[in-house]
């Protein structure tokens, strides 16, 4: 892996090393350091203090970049692009946070994910729970200011705190709400649903700015119509994806720390995501992979899997708009 001129480095094939062996980083990619730049940098955040239910996702960065092996990544015929070809991408290594103080590991989110920000094009962040979200969009706004976020989960994440801590897994978009991180017209949650903690719920979601894609829609609507609220909400904003894995059925998505039942499937998630090539993606999150309650890798998979998309999205859109 030598970087001659301006060619991207990219992980060798699987024809001539078998995808199983060789580097362990996320698809086999160079690590960030062998590059002379980088458009998509992938990131570890194995982070897990601020879960509510199940702890373990601070495996998960590990997790997917073990099931990444399983990607075929010459060529992605649903977005037509080649995107180790026509990108430099490359594995970021892991944040160290301090898994005894979640506001001190708030802080290390943020102050290593605006630095690498302020070298590469684009950040996928691999979870850790969804706390991170938080310090994630601070990092973006700090470049992009205020986003679009289309944020993909079972749940809401905009309870106020937990136990009286502000910044947990059930929490990051209350706080992004209030420091304005997200634009309160291009807003969506999509796969919500399952009981609430109150009726209230919904409507203080709404006023922090939200529209809501209940998972019904999937089964009444189909993909097509969500992709078009989705499009229609977001416009040509610059937008920020956050999957949080569970929005998969734990049929689909065992691994997680707060399983839903009656979720998404995976072709319903990828379908969804490839319908929205076209919109201008910045940077974006999987998070909640816990592999101590996966089987067989299907959750990890499955969010290595979406998270290949999400740099064809990004392979897509600079191929169309530079
Ligand atoms: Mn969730
Ligand atoms: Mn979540």
């Amino acid at each position: 892996m030598k970087n001659e001129e301006n060619t991207p480095i990219q992980p060798v094939s699987g024809k001539i090393v078998p995808r199983y062996a060789g580097p362990a980083t996320f698809a086999r990619l160079p690590e960030l350091r062998d590059v002379k730049k980088c458009d998509i940098a992938i990131l570890g955040i194995p982070f897990d203090s601020g879960t509510s239910y199940r702890p373990g996702a601070r495996f998960g960065p590990q997790a997917i970049r073990q099931a990444s092996r399983h990607l075929r990544t010459q060529y992605h015929p649903a977005y037509d692009t080649e995107p180790f070809a026509e990108l430099q991408v490359a594995d970021a290594g892991d944040i160290a946070c301090n898994p005894f103080n979640i506001e001190e590991a708030v802080g290390q989110v943020q102050t290593a994910a605006t630095d690498l920000l302020g070298k590469v094009g684009s950040i996928i962040s691999l979870g850790g729970d969804h706390t991170i979200a938080l310090p994630l969009l601070r990092a973006v706004n700090h470049f992009h200011g205020s986003v679009a976020l289309v944020h993909f989960d079972a749940h809401l994440d905009t309870w106020d705190t937990y136990f009286g801590a502000p910044y947990t897994h059930g929490t990051p978009f209350r706080r992004a709400a209030e420091e304005k991180l997200f634009l309160d017209h291009a807003s969506i949650h999509v796969g919500i649903r399952g009981p609430l903690y109150s009726r209230d719920d919904l409507t203080n979601d709404e006023e922090l700015g939200f529209k809501v894609v209940h998972c019904d829609e999937f089964q009444n609507e189909g993909v097509e119509h969500v992709i078009k609220r989705i499009k229609d909400r977001v416009g040509n904003n610059p937008m920020y994806l956050s999957i949080d894995i569970d929005v998969l059925d734990p049929a689909h998505a065992p691994g997680t720390g707060t399983p839903e039942i009656a979720g998404m499937s995976s072709r319903e998630l990828l379908g969804v995501l490839r319908g929205l090539a076209g919109l201008n993606i910045i940077s974006a999150d999987v998070v909640e992979v816990a592999p101590a309650y996966d089987h067989a890798e299907l959750t990890s998979l499955a969010a290595a899997t979406t998270v290949f998309e999400l740099i064809n999205l990004l392979a897509h859109y600079r191929k169309n708009n530079t």
